[in-house]
């Protein structure tokens, strides 16, 4: 079952170890944990829905609240806090096409506003509430996730758009295929939600981003239906895929997907490897990229993400010997910056590969330490949010931010971002703990991840005011630094203001005009994106 104000499944939990709770103790002081609202008095809140009665709208106000919001920090200051203040009017849940063509139909009769709702993980706010006269409904796609044709000859495969990670990769997997797309969200993010907000996955790097692995699709939008072909190429001016990709609700609801697939690898291995300096594994990584071997992945920790993973995930008999074995080899343990690398594909092809890559690694003076780590590493890659639920019990915020920036910037952005974050609480006499990982990286640069964790304060306003604090120093450093907004989760409401940097005032006159082109009324999930 899943709880309706936190990360994933009940029964799933991710504990902290003694010496991870420690070190946080040790930088930011004993976590302050707040009074958890409770799902009785939210549902009391619940104002009379708005919409006239429909046989396939729910106006249940559990239902109403479970689709208010998404995944973002805010929101779930709002949801344990009890200061959730805007709900849906109703949400439906289409079995089929002509379901939710019909609803589409109401919508457009009653003038509801429409937000489509994949799998709910959003983490920028594009699943809130608008505020307005008009009544809002939210639109699940949650039943709109069959498969509908698998071109094995093509590697091309169709699926209903509201289609989550582990039933998508089933299906694929048992005709030996896969989409090669792992978001940290992946038990619960949709393949729609992946293409209308550009998602990364964690193999990215091998298999591309939703950018490229979305070949075509259908969306009902306000003006009708839109059909884009999965051409393997095409010069015929603009290409529309490119429309739709990142849209974020704004255009209509995509209703079905085809994808570019990929056969199941032969091998998939993934190594530790540690650097004794962030300049050197920089370098490295940098080279590595740039060498375009089969990597699935590489993601390099920073110093403090290093120890703070090397706390959260080793025992200490574990970790003293990994120590010892550093000091052997002459790595600093303060200055250590863990890498994970992973190689895929065929056999032979990883071999010649592994070989390279060494090559690369020793010469900026890398070590590799085995497997286990990168096996670790997989078996927790999607219980890792469940620490959010774990640090919030104890007292602790965790967040978020994400950019990318050409190799160039990549240390400088790192570092004005953690800046941000290490000063930003100083007003209340509050510290933050920040720590940083480049995860996708590409030839001309790499996407900078910085985690920032924060005591709760005493009321929910006030926690959400310090994170309002940060988040605006952490985005204009990216901003400043010369980076995205965003890399990987998208625009919503939370990265709005900083769009304007980066698209310029014709770039944004030109999205503005798309949506009002397309929905004139402004019924489909207004006030995000643009
Ligand atoms: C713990 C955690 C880890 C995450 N890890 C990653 C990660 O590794 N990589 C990454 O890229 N993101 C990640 N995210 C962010 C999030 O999972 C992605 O943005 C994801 O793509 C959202 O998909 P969803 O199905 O949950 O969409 P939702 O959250 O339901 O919706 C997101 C937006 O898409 C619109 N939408 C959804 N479906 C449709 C549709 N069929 N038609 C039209 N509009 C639609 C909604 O209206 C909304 O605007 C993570 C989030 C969490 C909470």
């Amino acid at each position: 079952m899943l709880r309706w104000n936190g990360w994933g499944d009940k029964s799933v939990d991710f504990p902290l170890l003694p010496g991870a709770r420690e070190m946080l103790r040790e930088f930011l002081g004993e976590g302050k944990p707040g009074s958890d609202y409770p799902l009785e008095k939210l549902i009391d809140r619940v104002p009379r829905s708005r919409i006239s009665p429909h046989p396939l709208i729910s106006t249940d106000p559990k239902e109403r609240i479970v689709h208010a919001h998404g995944q973002s920090l805010p929101d779930w200051i709002a949801l344990r806090g009890g200061t959730l203040q805007r709900f849906p009017d109703g949400v439906a849940l289409p079995n089929t096409l002509g379901d939710l063509q019909e609803l589409l139909t109401f919508a457009e009769k009653n003038k509801l506003v429409v937000i489509p709702y994949g799998g709910g993980t959003s983490v920028v706010g594009h699943l809130d509430v608008p505020e307005g006269k008009r009544p809002v409904l939210s639109l699940s796609l949650r039943h709109l996730n069959r498969l509908i044709d698998l071109d094995s000859y093509n590697l091309l495969a169709t699926f209903e758009a509201g289609i989550r990670g582990p039933d998508l990769e089933a299906q694929l997997r048992a005709k030996e295929f896969t989409l090669g797309h792992f978001p940290q969200s992946f038990e619960y993010s949709s393949l729609g939600g992946w293409i209308v907000t550009r998602a990364c996955g964690q193999e990215s790097t091998h298999y591309g981003r939703m950018d490229e692995l979305f070949a075509g699709g259908e969306i009902l939008t306000p003006k009708g239906p839109m059909s884009v072909p999965p051409f393997p190429a095409s010069a015929a001016g603009p290409d529309l895929r490119h429309i739709l990709l990142g849209s974020e609700g704004r255009l209509g609801v995509l209703t079905r997907a085809t994808v570019k697939i990929s056969l199941l690898p032969e091998r998939h291995d993934i190594y530790g490897v540690f650097f004794p300096s962030w300049k050197s594994a920089v370098e490295a990584v940098r080279m590595l990229a740039t060498a375009r071997l089969p990597f699935s992945m590489i993601r390099l920790s920073n110093q403090t993400e290093t120890r703070t993973n090397l706390a959260l995930a080793g025992h200490s008999w574990q970790l003293s010997l990994l120590k010892r074995y550093l000091r052997l080899r002459k790595i600093p343990e303060e200055e250590a910056c863990m890498c994970l690398i992973g190689l895929i594909g065929q056999r032979r092809i990883v071999n010649a590969a592994r070989r390279e890559a060494t090559f690369i690694i020793n010469r900026n003076d890398g070590i590799f330490v085995g497997k286990a780590m990168g096996e670790a590493w997989k078996k927790n890659r999607f219980r890792t949010p469940y620490l959010r639920n774990t640090l919030w019990d104890i007292g602790y915020a965790v967040d978020t931010v994400e950019t990318a920036v050409t190799w160039d910037k990549v240390t400088a952005a790192m570092q004005s971002i953690e800046k941000a974050f290490v000063n930003g609480l100083a007003p209340w006499n509050e510290k933050v703990h920040a720590f940083t990982h480049l995860s996708s990286v590409y030839t001309t640069g790499s996407s900078v991840y910085t985690t920032f964790v924060f005591r709760l304060a005493e009321t929910p306003d006030e926690t959400l005011t310090r994170w309002q604090t940060l988040k605006k120093a952490a985005s204009l450093a990216i901003v400043a630094a010369g980076g995205t907004i965003t890399h990987q989760h998208g625009i919503g409401i939370d990265h709005k203001p900083y769009v304007g940097y980066e698209k310029g005032p014709i770039g944004l006159s030109t999205l503005r005009e798309i949506c009002s082109h397309i929905d004139p009324d402004q019924r489909m999930n207004p006030t995000k994106l643009v």
